[in-house]
């Protein structure tokens, strides 16, 4: 694979690769016109994809869920990640993988015998700083006012956009929202709340993505001997809490250590937090 030129990186579209300035969809593409697909980010540190199996299961979960048939076996996509890998000089870096239901005439109901559109593009990962690991961040509380699809991985973000530009303008890293009182999670991340070394977190349904670090946190907690509590948590708890953290494949998982201008509880990053910080970055050392 040849790299793209600086600033114009090579991107995959529809079976080729491509400058990025030259990659192009069509204006009725159903994912421009209706938000009518599904994306995957994959982090991959020292040109190694991290939980690549899990990103593909969820990517085929997510296509299911809407009703398009999954263009590539797990081999396929595999292959293409690597590839798009290879045009990058970055150890680090984040593959990003979207597929539209394709090109149609405008019409809310699925078209039939259209090809889904396939897009993947790959950037340099910079990984959160020692500083910001060590600092923490600020997250604001406010309703969870998406739809209730939120286990898939849909394009249709808008409701995440607005929720993060909640948090933006408020100086803070992320939003905790809750439907009903209970957490529910970030705008692109899971929330994780730690109350007498036990780690509380909503349970894997309809109301939250079920992130990739979801299952990975699950796991190093069984290892670590950190009680999890996957139920409903209620905003009483989520502000009560000893820590808070969130996790997602570009933030890995950072401590809250300030929601809505408090600090959560010694406010700075706790012990189960740095428990969990070190399993994470073992696993990548081991990669
Ligand atoms: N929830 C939402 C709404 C997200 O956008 C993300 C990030 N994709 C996550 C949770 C965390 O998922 P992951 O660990 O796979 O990045």
């Amino acid at each position: 694979m040849i790299p793209g030129i600086e600033g114009d990186p090579l991107v995959y579209l529809n079976g080729e690769f491509t400058p990025l300035s030259q990659a192009k969809i069509s204006v009725l593409d159903r994912g421009f016109i209706f938000g009518d697909g599904i994306y995957e980010v994959v982090p991959v540190y020292g040109r190694k994809p991290f939980r690549m199996a899990q990103h593909l299961a969820r990517l085929a979960r997510s296509l299911d869920a809407i009703r398009i048939p999954n263009p590539h076996t797990a081999e396929q996509w595999q292959a293409l990640v690597a590839r798009l890998v290879e045009t990058l000089d970055a150890q680090d870096q984040f593959v990003y993988l979207q597929v539209t239901r394709g090109v149609a005439k405008r019409d809310h109901a699925f078209p039939r015998n259209i090809s889904p559109t396939v897009f993947g593009m790959t950037s340099p990962f910079a990984r959160p700083s020692a500083e910001l690991r060590e600092s923490g961040v600020k997250a604001v509380t406010m309703p969870d006012e998406r739809w209730l699809h939120c286990h898939i991985k849909s394009t249709s973000l808008l409701g995440n956009v607005l929720a993060r530009q909640y948090a933006v303008d408020r100086d803070a890293t992320e939003v905790v929202m809750f439907r009903d009182g209970f957490l529910s999670e970030g705008s692109s991340s899971n929330i994780w709340v730690v109350k007498d070394g036990r780690l509380l977190a909503p349970q894997k349904n309809h109301l939250i993505l079920e992130g990739i670090r979801y299952g990975f946190i699950e796991e190093m907690a069984s290892a670590k001997g950190i009680p999890l509590e996957m139920r409903p948590v209620s905003k009483a708890e989520v502000q009560a809490a000893d820590e808070l953290m969130l996790s997602s494949a570009t933030k890995e998982i950072l401590p809250i250590v300030s929601l809505d201008g408090q600090p959560v509880g010694a406010g700075r990053p706790g012990p189960v937090y740095a428990r969990l910080r070190q399993g994470y970055d073992e696993a990548i050392a081991a990669l």
